[in-house]
């Protein structure tokens, strides 16, 4: 019998998976046929894909006991993508992506609602993916979702926030050299082909984020992410105790503007 708690425990990560599954998938079409989950008897819980008018493809899942309301938005771009003299730009553009929008211009403003709210909110940076996600008081899904949806509509990525980001991101760096998984990969790296993209760093470091003369890195950032950060290149699940009509009423409205620029899969 599933538990209040596993419910609560389980509501991230079934997310997560849902969204890299509806933004890898061949083509929206397919999706709809293949990508609702076959329930069990057991599940309450209920569901409608979409397709908005942008091209995101959305997964509504309703579920009127939960605790929590969340959302999981993924982005089918990773490190993969990251330009070969610019290891960790994916992985510095997710950590920028956070700090402040022109709607909600405060960088520190989304966390503390999210935190004040029961919630919590993270983001990763895996080869072909970058996905972010938050959960929160059920009660204040519509408030936390219109705060999440301008991080792909208008964010500011503020240059006071650079250097201390790139910090964040060095530091990370540092953390990890000690670590079997970084040696593994470390490793992979060396013994890759060079022309692969495995073989660049994926978390970054000061030097692979370094200003340059021609390049500053905020403008490698931002060419970045108006190359990538496209609606059809993304997957959104969002969870609520409302009913589907009502998610539906939510949804569309705020992610509708989230810009199409039709990219092809890197
Ligand atoms: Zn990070």
């Amino acid at each position: 019998m599933q538990t209040s708690y596993l419910r609560q425990r389980w509501l991230l990560p079934q997310l997560l998976l849902a969204t890299l599954l509806l933004a890898c998938a061949q083509s929206p079409e397919q999706d709809a046929r293949s990508l609702i989950p076959i329930q069990s008897a057991n599940d309450e819980k209920s569901y409608r894909y979409l397709i908005l008018e942008n091209g995101l493809r959305t997964l509504l899942i309703s579920d009127p006991q939960t605790e929590k309301a969340a959302a999981a938005l993924d982005v089918y771009v990773g490190s993969a993508s990251n330009p070969a003299d610019r290891g960790g730009l994916a992985h510095f553009l997710e950590h920028m992506l956070f700090l402040g929008t022109e709607k909600y211009p405060d960088a520190a403003e989304y966390e503390e609602f999210v935190t004040e709210h029961g919630g919590s909110h993270n983001a990763y940076t895996a080869f072909e993916h970058t996905n972010y996600f938050f959960d929160i008081d059920h009660a204040q899904l519509e408030s936390a979702l219109d705060r999440f949806a301008q991080f792909f509509i208008s964010p500011k990525f503020d240059a006071q926030y650079v250097e201390r980001e790139v910090k964040a991101v060095q530091a990370e760096y540092q953390l990890g050299i000690k670590t079997d998984a970084r040696r593994n990969l470390d490793v992979y790296r060396e013994v890759v082909n060079p022309q692969h993209p495995a073989s660049i760093l994926g978390v970054g470091t000061t030097e692979t984020l370094a200003d340059r003369p021609d390049a500053p890195i905020r403008d490698d950032l931002l060419d970045f992410y108006r190359q990538y950060y496209s609606a059809n290149l993304m997957a959104l699940v969002v969870l609520g105790r409302q009913n589907l009509d009502e998610l539906e009423a939510l949804v569309r409205p705020m992610f509708k503007p989230v810009p199409n620029h039709q990219r092809k899969i890197a």
